[in-house]
C-alpha cells in the first residue's frame, strides 16, 4: 500500500500491482519494504516464465482491494469496465510515461462522466450476423479484421475493449470526435425545439450570416439540406435552372454522392463495377494529377494544359445532336446544346488526394462559363479551413477563382447530417420558378446550432492554423520516409488533406496496390487509422479531426516506419 495528497488535500491509501515480472524479483521484496525513488524493484519477465507473453509491465493502481488478499483482478470485461475503473484509476498518474510512448493505453482517455457507459451489450459475431441479414448487403467495413468501435474523443476512436485507434482518417468529425461544445448546442436546441423551415427562427439566419461570411462576394444565398448528395444534387438542379442545359462536365474519377443524378456525374461510381458508365449528358475531363499525368508538377503551365480537356469536351458537346426531342415539356433544353455546367472536388479525394495544379480552375471556369455553364465547387471533403492555409480549398486557386456554387457536407455538422448549397443571388433567383424548393430537415434549429458551434470552435481553438502547421510538419514527415522507402512515389496534400502513393518502381509507377492495403491493415494492428483510394487503390489517405498534433504526426511517422521495414510488407 502507498498514499498520495489528493488534490482535495486528503491522504488517499492504494495498492499497486505489477504483473509479467521475473520469478528471481519476488526474492528481495517483502511488506513493508521500503524503496527510494528511481530504485530498481523488480525485472520484466521474458517469454516462457511470461505465459509466452512479450516482456511487458502490467502496472495498475487499485484503490480498494475488495478483500482480496495478493491476487487482484487485473483484466475485466469490457461491460464491467466502468466499475473497475473507478477503484483502478489511470496508472499513468505514477508511471508518467509520455503519450508518444504509450500510444495505445489508456492515457488521457476521457473521464467515465464523459464516457458515460460502454454501449455495446451485443458482441463482434452478433453484430456481424445481423448485419447480414438486416442491412443491405453492398456496404463494405473496414479493414480484414473489423473494428468494434464504441467512442470516439478528439483525434482518438476507442473500441469495445478500451483499445485506443488515433483516427488519422475520418474529416467528418472536423474538430473532434464528440466535441463538448458541438454536443451541448445540439443537446441544449434539442430540449427546446426541432423544427422545419416554415417558420421563423433566428438559428437558420444567424447561421447562414456566419457561414457566407466565410465565402467571397457574390455567394450569399444557402440552401440546408443533410448531406453532402443532397447538396449537389441540389446543385445540378440549380445549375440547370439558370442555364436551361443539361450538360455537365465532370473530373475523372470524382465523386459526388449517392443519390441517382450524382452517381450520373460521379465516375468513381458508374466507371465501376455494378455502374452504367456516363450518361449522354455527362462528359468526363481528365484528371489534372501531375504525378501520373501528361503534365508534370514540373511544368508551370500544367494547370492551364490540364483544363484544354475542358475546350475539347466543349467542342465536343456543340458537335452533339440535341439530347431532346422537341416536345412541349422539354423545348427550353432543346433549341442548342450548351453546358449547365462543371462540377470539381477542390482537392481530388476519391482520385487519389490530388491537388489541382495552380492554373487549373481559372482556367475552367473560363472555358465553362464561356460556355454558358455555371461552376460548382465541391467542398464537401475539403471545407472548413482543412486546408489550412485557406477556408475553403477552391480558394488556393486564387482570390479570382470564384465559383457560382459551392457544396458541403460531412464537416459542417461535426457528424449531425448536416448539408449546405451556397450559391449567387443571380443563381437563386433563376432557381426561384415557381416550383417550391422545400426541405423538412435542412436548416432545423438543431442543426444550425450544431454548425454555429462547429464554427466557432474552428475560431476560438485556432483549427485552421492547426491544419497548416501540423499538416506541414506531416508531410515533411512523409518526405522524410520516402527517401528511405522507395515504395512512396509521391507525397501530396494541403493542410490536414494529404495522401502518399505507393508504387512497385518509381520508374515504371506501377501502383502497389496489395502493399496499400498491408500497410493500411498493419497500421491499424498498431492503433492508427487509415485507408486507402485513388483509380488504383494505391493511395493512403491522410484526413484526420483538425485537432490533430504534432506529437499524433510524430507516432505515425514513426509507426509507419516500422511498418514499412516489416518482412514482407513490400512484396
Ligand atoms: N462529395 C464528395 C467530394 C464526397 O466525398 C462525398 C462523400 N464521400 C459526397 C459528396 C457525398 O456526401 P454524403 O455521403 O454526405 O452524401
Amino acid at each position: 500500500p502507498s498514499s498520495f495528497l489528493h488534490s482535495d488535500f486528503f491522504i488517499l491509501n492504494f495498492f499497486t500491482l505489477y504483473g509479467h515480472l521475473t520469478e528471481d524479483s519476488l526474492i528481495n521484496l517483502s511488506v513493508g519494504k521500503k524503496f527510494k525513488k528511481g530504485e530498481q524493484i523488480a525485472k520484466m519477465g521474458n517469454y516462457p516464465i511470461n505465459g509466452n507473453w512479450p516482456p511487458h509491465l502490467h502496472l495498475q493502481i487499485i484503490t480498494d482491494m475488495l478483500d482480496f488478499r495478493g491476487d487482484f483482478n487485473g483484466s475485466c470485461r469490457s461491460s464491467q469496465r466502468d466499475v473497475w475503473l473507478s477503484i483502478c484509476p489511470d496508472a499513468n498518474l505514477i508511471a508518467r510515461i509520455p503519450m508518444l510512448h504509450a500510444p495505445r493505453s489508456t492515457l488521457h482517455e476521457p473521464s467515465s462522466v464523459e464516457r458515460g457507459a460502454m454501449p455495446s451489450s451485443m458482441g463482434e459475431s452478433e453484430i456481424l450476423t445481423k448485419r447480414h441479414e438486416l442491412i443491405g448487403p453492398n456496404l463494405s467495413i473496414s479493414y480484414r479484421k473489423k473494428l468494434h468501435i464504441v467512442r470516439g474523443w478528439k483525434q482518438w476512436l476507442f473500441d469495445v475493449e478500451g483499445q485506443r485507434y488515433l483516427d488519422a482518417v475520418n474529416n467528418v468529425p472536423h474538430v473532434g470526435h464528440s466535441h463538448p461544445r458541438v454536443v451541448k448546442a445540439g443537446q441544449a436546441q434539442m430540449a427546446v425545439l426541432n423544427t422545419n423551415t416554415r417558420y421563423l427562427h433566428e438559428q437558420l439566419i444567424r447561421y447562414a450570416e456566419r457561414l457566407t461570411h466565410t465565402l467571397p462576394e457574390p455567394l450569399r444565398v444557402c440552401y440546408f439540406v443533410n448531406s453532402g448528395s443532397e447538396a449537389n444534387e441540389l446543385a445540378l438542379r440549380l445549375a440547370r435552372a439558370h442555364t436551361h442545359q443539361k450538360d455537365m462536365l465532370v473530373v475523372d474519377v470524382g465523386y459526388h454522392g449517392n443519390t441517382s443524378s450524382v452517381v450520373d456525374i460521379s465516375p468513381y461510381k458508374f466507371d465501376h463495377k455494378g455502374g452504367m458508365g456516363a450518361p449522354d449528358w455527362v462528359h468526363k475531363l481528365d484528371m489534372p494529377d501531375v504525378y501520373r499525368g501528361a503534365y508534370p508538377i514540373s511544368d508551370p503551365q500544367a494547370g492551364t494544359k490540364y483544363a484544354q480537356s475542358a475546350q475539347s469536351a466543349i467542342a465536343l458537346l456543340h458537335s452533339l445532336p440535341p439530347l431532346y426531342q422537341p416536345a412541349q415539356a422539354d423545348v427550353r433544353y432543346v433549341a442548342q446544346r450548351n453546358l449547365a455546367g462543371f462540377i470539381s472536388e477542390s482537392v481530388l479525394s476519391c482520385g487519389g488526394q490530388i491537388v489541382l495544379p495552380p492554373g487549373y480552375l481559372r482556367e475552367v471556369y473560363r472555358l465553362v462559363r464561356g460556355a454558358g455553364g455555371v461552376c460548382i465547387a465541391d467542398e464537401v471533403q475539403t471545407g472548413f479551413g482543412r486546408v489550412g492555409s485557406h477556408f475553403w480549398a477552391f480558394q488556393t486557386q486564387g482570390a479570382d477563382v470564384i465559383p457560382d456554387i459551392v457544396t458541403m457536407g460531412k464537416p459542417a455538422g461535426n457528424g449531425h447530417p448536416l448539408g449546405v448549397v451556397v450559391t449567387t443571388p443571380e443563381s437563386a433567383a433563376s432557381f426561384n420558378n415557381g416550383l417550391e424548393y422545400f426541405n423538412t430537415f435542412g436548416g432545423n434549429p438543431v442543426s444550425c446550432a450544431i454548425g454555429l458551434a462547429v464554427l466557432d470552435v474552428i475560431r476560438d481553438e485556432g483549427l485552421q492554423a492547426n491544419a497548416l502547421d501540423v499538416g506541414n510538419y506531416l508531410m515533411d514527415g512523409l518526405r522524410g520516409l520516402m527517401t528511405h522507402y522507395p515504395i512512396i512515389g509521391d507525397v501530396r496534400g494541403l493542410g490536414l488533406f494529404s495522401g502518399f502513393e505507393l508504387v512497385r518502381d518509381r520508374h515504371s509507377r506501377v501502383p502497389a496496390t496489395a502493399q496499400a492495403s498491408n500497410i493500411v491493415n498493419r497500421m491499424k494492428d498498431h492503433g492508427i487509422l487509415l485507408s486507402t483510394d485513388g483509380p488504383y487503390e494505391n493511395v493512403i489517405k491522410i484526413k484526420p479531426p483538425m485537432v490533430f498534433e504534432r506529437g499524433n504526426v510524430d507516432f505515425m511517422i514513426a509507426t509507419l516506419d516500422n511498418v514499412l521495414r516489416e518482412d514482407g510488407i513490400n512484396e
